[in-house]
């Protein structure tokens, strides 16, 4: 029994709220939330494939906007459960669309519970459709699915309220695909409505160091995710999907086959961000809504390719930068030989990172700022570490306080662990644990440097400057 390590893993306080209210009694099983309406609260949620006892739950994707539970209660009750079936015996090809929906639903629930692709499809059935309520909620995932497009015509907008112009933005990184879905703000100068913000590690950038081009099944797995986000991202009402590609892609030869993927998946072109526009972009994003007064700023920017070294006056604008070749993925493939690594792997990613902080050192006024801002998951793991969280919330973690202090002591502690132990910790996102020692020893290596005695981590990085830039 392998319970889903991504629902347990990360969830706000917040959502627990909303959701413990939407449905009107304590939340059998744990989820998080993948899409949101107007307004932030929580549209549909992805279950574990076990429930609190360890039974299967074979119902992924639940919507619980009680709106729009109503509004698809009602086409239940116009008798279209019966009348779809009777069109599901009929109609051979709709037979066949209903039944690629119950089989994508089932290799979905699969990818964190191998055991539960046996679970039948869409509503927990094999043939026809049993509820019309699983079929909208897997469509606003991002399923293929073409009942839940069809209750989708009927019933939306859900809400009134609804405003247009929304946009998505997909970031894919080197170790992770991510996706955030937003309304824009309700006045000008306030921030964006978020809809959908998630993340998936494909190591899409697996071995690019070495070979120069992705590797076939890391690019099928990241397509899978790609098409899947595209999918939620329009069933969300997104008019534009933007794809920005940082480093594994930047240096891959075959680039063209994922630029292929996006131009079918996104109907955008692939963008691939070079080192200043990555830098800019995660400036924006992390800096963005932060008061003046506490500029100027230095944002870190430490990905699983690259590392960005960036020095602003105010939030929003970036002055100086580097983007750098060192990465936690990177640095790990190319020098860390043993698990846990020996005293000679930790020397060995001290000298490299020493090295090219020297570069850093030489671009960027990085003693000139006031506030050092850290973006990306390797500072917000560390952070959600030493807050002592027992599951990931973001909203803990957004724009607190990571010490020096406590980064020094985490970095000590993650190094003597295994790959094996390190997985298992509460807060670490799947495929995260093998290379977060060498992120934190970049993080840790920067503060000592430059004398930074704390850092203010932030949720909000690159993935937001795309965003903001296509909302600007
Ligand atoms: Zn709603």
């Amino acid at each position: 029994m392998s319970p889903d390590p991504i629902a347990q893993r990360e969830l706000r306080d917040a959502d627990l709220v909303a959701v413990r209210g939407q449905l009107g009694r304590e939340p059998t099983t744990p989820f998080t939330v993948v899409a949101r309406c107007t307004g932030g609260h929580p549209l549909v949620i992805r279950n574990a494939t076990r429930d609190a006892h360890g039974d299967p739950f074979p119902t992924t994707y639940w919507l619980t906007c009680p709106d729009a539970v109503r509004a698809v209660a009602r086409v239940e009750s116009e008798g279209w459960i019966a009348r779809l079936n009777e069109r599901y015996e009929r109609d051979g090809e709709f037979r066949v669309h209903v039944d690629a929906a119950h089989a994508s639903y089932a290799r979905d629930r699969a990818r964190d519970d191998p055991e539960a692709q046996g679970w039948a499809g869409v509503g927990g059935t094999r043939r026809g459709l049993k509820c019309l309520h699983a079929h909208y909620a897997f469509r606003l995932a991002g399923g293929d699915d073409v009942v839940g497009a069809w209750v989708a015509e009927r019933v939306e907008p859900v809400h009134r309220a609804q405003r247009g112009g929304r946009v998505a933005a997909i970031d894919q990184g080197t170790n992770s695909c991510r996706l955030l879905v937003v309304e824009p703000p309700s006045e000008p100068g306030g921030a964006p409505d978020e809809l959908a913000r998630d993340m998936v590690i494909t190591r899409l950038g697996r071995g690019v160091e070495a070979t120069g081009v992705l590797a076939p099944d890391a690019l099928a797995r990241t397509i899978d995710v790609l098409a899947a986000y595209c999918r939620r991202a329009r069933a969300l009402g997104a008019g534009h999907i933007r794809v920005g590609a940082t480093s594994a892609v930047r240096d891959a030869a075959n680039r063209n086959v994922f630029a292929e993927a996006v131009r079918l998946h996104a109907g955008s072109e692939l963008e691939v961000i070079d080192g200043p526009h990555e830098a800019s972009l995660s400036y924006l994003g992390g800096t963005g809504g932060l008061k003046a007064e506490m500029g100027p700023f230095f944002v870190l920017d430490i990905g699983g390719g690259s590392t960005e070294f960036v020095v602003g006056a105010g939030p929003g604008v970036a002055g100086q930068a580097l983007s750098t070749r060192m990465g936690s993925v990177r640095l790990t493939e190319r020098l860390v030989a043993d698990d846990p690594p020996s005293r000679r792997d930790l020397l060995a990613l001290e000298a490299e990172i020493e090295r090219v902080l020297d570069e850093a050192e030489a671009a960027v006024p990085i003693r000139t700022a006031r506030t050092f801002v850290s973006v990306a998951g390797t500072a917000t793991t560390l952070q959600a570490m030493s807050l002592g969280l027992g599951r990931y919330d973001p909203d803990r973690i957004h724009r607190s306080w990571l010490t020096l202090r406590d980064a020094e002591r985490l970095l000590a502690e993650l190094a003597r662990m295994t790959n094996a132990e390190r997985a298992a910790i509460a807060v670490m996102a799947p495929g995260r644990g093998d290379v977060i020692v060498a992120g934190a020893a970049i993080l840790v290596a920067v503060m000592r440097r430059f004398g930074f005695d704390r850092t203010l981590v932030s949720e909000t990085d690159i993935l937001d400057g795309l965003v903001l830039e296509l909302l600007a």
